[in-house]
Parts: structure tokens; C-alpha cells; sequence
């Protein structure tokens, strides 16, 4: 299918040509910037094909001997890729963190692209270098407000590092835990540092069996790649229980104690500023004292969270997080900036310069390249979105952006409370919230039950809404995820509930009221409904 030449001509021509304005790329887009709200809807088609077979059509593992013109391989994508996509604009997938974007981003996406600067060096990023160092320099100033003098001595400084710019939270999480143990196993009298001796010998020379990092059972995968990737291990990932879903800073502190009485060292604790799952804050403030009482790092993981900073209404939800060492943002969260941008930022700007990595062709000591203090090498310039969205929102935008969020959230809350047939689980701290579908009849059952036949009833409602919440998403009008949690309405055992995010600004009351009549619908049309009608408990039922 429309193979091309095999000419040096012809890559010339694709490397500097435009495509022609009729050609089927051009067509896309065109469309994408009139209208990708448009464009979505008619291209990410919702067609029942299971993944088996959409792997059919990624199926060769040999790369193709010939190139194909560029509008023959345009119209392929449309057909194999993009039909078969998640439109993340409708305001009625409210089961994401990232979702529909501003629309400036398409035309920035172009000029990025365009660009092509590697914010790894000075040299292949000029301007985007000091804007970078900007952006971090304001999101710094956001969370520890630190006076004009201080941001005069650091932002450009060659020898300190507000922050790190990077791709997520993930990686976010990840620096900040490196810059914190090659802090805290720093070099000291003749030991080099754990950065150059490595852990055993770090280990040997400061006396500790372990090194632990502790958090709540909420904390985000990406903690437990951290312990693992900096070579502590995923059982040295301390995860309290937390019914209440918060840490409670009480338990952690005895647990603490009783780690480093065992001859171990806790390297950090990690408060979650708003947790991925049910949106809950730890109570930072109280954390702050716990990691200063037991000589550790506090990180704050405001991933998701941070962007409640701009909100004068919410921001005290967080108060604490200016206590912490380092603090995780993703600017494709709650930001509306696309994926691929995420910060770790620094209290002190001395802290980089544990992870500091010089190298003779590039990084040469005393320059200003990001890349010295960053995990990731070469990298994009996604720190202009991030520009231009602090820039074109503004403080005031963001947090009327924030503030909607939070009070759609509520009022969603009140719209499940007051149906009878589902159950709030976790009503909204920010703009995330958990419930579960449960016929009324059952929810009061319940309340008198024996422990036994609470296991057994909550088994089958658990088994009601993996049901709703699939067939939900199958019919492709809606998305809402979907967990297991442990709360303190069902203390027995961790219950299966829908969650929702409340990220799209555009998601209105009516597609709310919507979503949900239509699991109501689909759950009453279950035979799982009739079983627990007719008292049928047993999963075998
Ligand atoms: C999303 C999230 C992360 C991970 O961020 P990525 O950008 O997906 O790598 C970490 N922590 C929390 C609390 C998050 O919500």
C-alpha cells in the first residue's frame, strides 16, 4: 500500500516538504486545529473490538523494507490507531487524571516540536535553559514563598538546582529519594558518599542493617520503583495502614522508633498531598515534626495535588508541605499541561548537588546544564507548556480552575448521597471521590448483619460493581475507574468502588446526573441486582 521511492531525493523531500494541503495529513491537521473536539468525535470511534484484535493489526515484527508516502501511512494511522483511541476531551471520562487539554497546546505542541531543543545542555537549549529554571524557580516560590533576595541568589545559580524538571511524578519521586539518600549516606570523615562507594560499603561505614522510606498504604506505585531502583528494596517500603486514608503521624512515629531501635535508618517520610486514589491529604504539618523528631527527610508527593497551591480558598489543605525537603508536581495532572511534565523541588538548592554528575564532552563543571543535576539525559523543552500555562492562566486562573473542580466534586457527592441506591465511600477532600452502587434493601441489610454475612453480601456488591463499572466503560459513552479500598464504613475487609476525578473542566452537573443514572441502569439490568434482590449472597449464586 502506497509505497514510495527508495531515493535519497525522496527522504530530502520528506525531511523539508510540506505535505500538499489536500494531502490526507494536512486534512488531519486542519482539522485537529479548527475543532478537535470535532475531530475526536469522529475519529476515535467506539467500536466493540477486544484488544486481541486490535493486536492484529500490530501483529509484524519485521520493520518494513520500504518507505510508504507520508499520506498513504496518515490514513493508516487513522484507521488502526486513532479509531481505537480513548477520547480523554469528553467530559463524561471522569476516571483519569489527565484529560482534556487547553487548546493552545496544540499550536505550542508544534512549535516544541518544531524547536527541538535538549534541555540537557546549554548548548542545544539556549533560552529554554534559564525558562526552565524559571518555571522551577516558580513553582518553588509556590509552595515555600521564600523572599525576592533568595530567588535573586538561585534561580540562574550555576552551583544550585531549585528543582528538577522531569517527565512525571515518577521520576519526580525517584530524584527526590536519590537526592536524599546520597544526602543522608553523604561522604563523611574518609568514606566517599554512597554516590561513589555504593550502598554495602554505605551501609557497612554508617552502621545500618536497612534504610527505609515510610508512607501510608495510599502512597503511589511509583514509591515502591523508587526503594527498588536506588537499591534499598520494595520491603523497605514501610506502608502503614490507614483506614481513616490518611497516616496517622502517631503510628508514624512509634513504627518509626521501633525501625531505628532495630538498627535500621529511616531515610524519608512521604506525606501524599492528595492521594491517587481517594484525593485525601496527610497531615503534613504533624508529618513535618514526626521526619524532624526521627532525623529523616520529609518529601511531600502533591503529584496530583500540588496545583492546589494556587486556590487561596484550599491551599491550607496542605499546609506543612513548606516544611518538606522535596516536593513532587505534575504539571499534567491538575495543571492541563500535556504529558510529560513533571518537578521535584528542592527546599535548599545546595540539595541537587548530591546527585551533581560532571562529564568531559558535556555537563563540564561550573556550567549552567540541567543535565548534571536531572536523572533523565536528553530532554525535551516541555517546560514552555508549563511557561505559557502559568502565563496564560495566570495564579487567579488556575485556582478558579481548582476551586470548580473541588466544589463539582461536592456536588456530585451530594447527588450520590441522595440517591438510595448508591453508597458514598469517600466524599471529596479535593476533587476526587470513591462510591459504590448498592440497592437500597442491601445497604440496610448490612447495617445488621452478621460479620459472615457482611463478608459474604459485600463479596457480591464487590462483584456488582466490577460488572457496572465494565460494562460502563464497554458501551463507550462514560469512563469511571474503579479500586479496592479499605474504609471505616466496611471495616472487615476493602471494598470494590467506582472513582472518580473530576479533571476536565468542561464535565457539567447534567453529564454528572447522567453517568450516573446510567450505572443505576445498567447495575438494576444485572443479574448480580437480582441475586442480591432474591437473597442470593453466595458468589457461586
Ligand atoms: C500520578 C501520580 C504519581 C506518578 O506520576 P506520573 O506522572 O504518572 O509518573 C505519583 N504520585 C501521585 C500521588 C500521583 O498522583
Amino acid at each position: 500500500m502506497g509505497e514510495a521511492q527508495v531515493s535519497l531525493e525522496h527522504l530530502f523531500r520528506v525531511f523539508t516538504k510540506p505535505e500538499h494541503k489536500d494531502s490526507k495529513l494536512a486534512q488531519i491537521e486542519q482539522h485537529l486545529s479548527d475543532n478537535i473536539l470535532d475531530f475526536l468525535s469522529q475519529h476515535v470511534v467506539t467500536k466493540k473490538t477486544s484488544l486481541e484484535e486490535i493486536e492484529q493489526d500490530f501483529c509484524l515484527s519485521q520493520v518494513p523494507e520500504s518507505p510508504e508516502f507520508v499520506s498513504a501511512h496518515a490514513e493508516s494511522l487513522l484507521d488502526k490507531l486513532v479509531a481505537h483511541s480513548v477520547n480523554t476531551y469528553s467530559p463524561t471520562f471522569i476516571g483519569h487524571m489527565t484529560s482534556a487539554l487547553p487548546y493552545f497546546h496544540l499550536p505550542l505542541a508544534k512549535l516544541l516540536v518544531g524547536l527541538n531543543q535538549n534541555l540537557v545542555k546549554i548548548e542545544t537549549s539556549k533560552a529554554f535553559t534559564p525558562l526552565e529554571r524559571q518555571v522551577l524557580g516558580m513553582m518553588h516560590h509556590l509552595v515555600y514563598e521564600q523572599p525576592d533576595e533568595f530567588y535573586q541568589h538561585y534561580l540562574h545559580s550555576a552551583r544550585h538546582a531549585l528543582g528538577a524538571f522531569c517527565s512525571g511524578g515518577t521520576i519526580a519521586n525517584i530524584t527526590a529519594l536519590w537526592v536524599a539518600r546520597n544526602k543522608i549516606l553523604g561522604p563523611k570523615g574518609g568514606f566517599a558518599g554512597v554516590a561513589k562507594a555504593g550502598l554495602a560499603a554505605a551501609y557497612r561505614f554508617y552502621d545500618i542493617q536497612q534504610l527505609g522510606v515510610m508512607c501510608s498504604r495510599r502512597g503511589h506505585y511509583s514509591l515502591s520503583k523508587a526503594v527498588d531502583a536506588l537499591g534499598l528494596g520494595r520491603q523497605q517500603l514501610l506502608t502503614l495502614p490507614c483506614p481513616q486514608q490518611t497516616l496517622d503521624p502517631r503510628q508514624a512515629l512509634e513504627h518509626g522508633k521501633r525501625y531505628q531501635e532495630d538498627g535500621n535508618r529511616l531515610l524519608a517520610i512521604v506525606g501524599i498531598g492528595g492521594t491517587t486514589e481517594t484525593g485525601h491529604i496527610d497531615p503534613l504539618d504533624e508529618l513535618a515534626d514526626v521526619a524532624k523528631e526521627l532525623g529523616c527527610w520529609f518529601h511531600v508527593d502533591a503529584a496530583w495535588g500540588g496545583a492546589t497551591l494556587f486556590s487561596e480558598q484550599y491551599r491550607a489543605r496542605l499546609k506543612g508541605v513548606e516544611r518538606a525537603d522535596s516536593v513532587t508536581i505534575d504539571a499534567h495532572k491538575q495543571m492541563y499541561v500535556p504529558m510529560g511534565a513533571g518537578m521535584a523541588l528542592f527546599k535548599n538548592p545546595e540539595d541537587a548537588n548530591t546527585v551533581r554528575h560532571h562529564a568531559q564532552y558535556i555537563l563540564r563543571e561550573g556550567s549552567k546544564d540541567l543535565g548534571a543535576t536531572t536523572l533523565e539525559g536528553s530532554r525535551n523543552g516541555m517546560a514552555m507548556m508549563v511557561y505559557s500555562s502559568l502565563h496564560i492562566f495566570g495564579r487567579r486562573g488556575y485556582e478558579l480552575l481548582i476551586n470548580q473542580s473541588i466544589e463539582k466534586a461536592k456536588a456530585f457527592a451530594h447527588m450520590i448521597e441522595r440517591h438510595p441506591d448508591f453508597e458514598l465511600i469517600t466524599s471529596p477532600t479535593l476533587s476526587i471521590l470513591t462510591y459504590r452502587v448498592c440497592p437500597q434493601a442491601i445497604q440496610e441489610k448490612l447495617r445488621t448483619a452478621s460479620k459472615e454475612e457482611r463478608h459474604q453480601i459485600n463479596q457480591k456488591v464487590d462483584r456488582l460493581v466490577v460488572n457496572v463499572q465494565k460494562l460502563q466503560r464497554e458501551a463507550g459513552k462514560s469512563f469511571v475507574s474503579r479500586t479496592r479500598l479499605e474504609t471505616p464504613q466496611h471495616p472487615d475487609r476493602p471494598v470494590t468502588v467506582f472513582r472518580v476525578v473530576l479533571a476536565n473542566p468542561l464535565t457539567s452537573h447534567n453529564d454528572l446526573a447522567a453517568i450516573l443514572a446510567e450505572q443505576h441502569l445498567i447495575a438494576t439490568n444485572n443479574r448480580v441486582w437480582q441475586d442480591l434482590d432474591e437473597g442470593k449472597y453466595s458468589l457461586t449464586a
